[in-house]
């Protein structure tokens, strides 16, 4: 498969780590993006040195439009080109919403699909110029059904989703391709403040009785990436959690 040179947002812990050492593996070139966890990029990077693989990591807040535009051209003046992008970053907050704030708004709602937005709008401009490319833009379960006490999040993630509708549609006469994934319970730092014995509950609400692990979002990404006629899709991955 031809080398592909892929930017994944959010990259350093988590889903977009499993995310970013599957591609590395497939030979591809991995732009990972990271915010606060500088620690976990180097060590990430480092990992896959030893196994003879090269990464790039960038330190940038996709909150702000401008560092989106810093990555992007970043990544451009290097290689010239951007064949994917994968919006991974995401933050949620558990809350009643008689108890969400301004600021929590403004974070979850800027990290979430502001700048999910600000990453398509500047990778689309190569993508389209190249007339080829994708976006995977990683949504949620809430996002489809909606979360007790994440409103905030599930509009988020609601919102993504009808971005990945709307992109394909004017996308893809550019033969760029715009899916979500929509994970169900992964078991990430996410999910940190669930106890032992609350998971047990969620698993037995699950058909197959198991919470996700980041390789299950890995493959379904790396599916998606050789894949050619699947566009506008929300691809739940979830343990049959929610049937739509
Ligand atoms: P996680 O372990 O908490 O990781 C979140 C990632 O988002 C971190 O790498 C973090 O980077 C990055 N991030 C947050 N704010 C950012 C910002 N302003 N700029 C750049 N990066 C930022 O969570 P995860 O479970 O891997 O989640 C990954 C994605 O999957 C999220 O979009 C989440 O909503 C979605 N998801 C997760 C689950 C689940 O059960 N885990 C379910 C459905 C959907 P730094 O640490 O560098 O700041």
């Amino acid at each position: 498969m031809e080398k592909q040179v892929i930017i994944i947002t959010g990259a350093a812990r988590g889903i977009g780590r499993e995310i970013a050492k599957t591609l590395a593996k497939e030979g591809h070139i991995i732009i990972c993006n990271y915010n606060k966890s500088k620690e976990q990029a180097i060590q990430l990077k480092k990992e896959l040195e030893k196994e003879g693989i090269k990464i790039e990591i960038f330190q940038a807040d996709i909150m702000k439009q401008e560092k989106c535009k810093e990555l992007v051209e970043y990544t451009l003046e290097k290689y010239k080109k951007i064949d994917g992008l994968i919006n991974n970053a995401g933050i949620s907050k558990t809350q009643l919403i008689t108890e969400v704030t301004k600021q929590d708004w403004e974070e979850i709602i800027n990290t979430n699909l502001y700048g999910a937005f600000c990453m398509c709008q500047q990778v689309s401009k190569n993508m389209i110029y190249n007339q080829k490319g994708w976006i995977i833009n990683i949504s949620s379960i809430w996002g489809q059904v909606g979360a007790s006490m994440e409103v905030v999040y599930s509009i988020s993630k609601a919102g993504m989703d009808g971005m990945t509708k709307a992109l394909a549609k004017e996308l893809g006469p550019s033969k760029i391709r715009v899916n979500s994934i929509a994970p169900g319970f992964i078991n990430t730092e996410m999910n940190n403040q669930y106890t032992k014995e609350e998971i047990e509950i969620i698993k037995k609400e699950i058909p197959l009785e198991e919470i996700g692990q980041t390789e299950d979002i890995a493959k379904c990404v790396k599916w998606l990436i050789e894949d050619k006629y699947t566009t506008g899709q929300i691809i739940s991955i979830n343990g049959g959690w929610v049937i739509t």
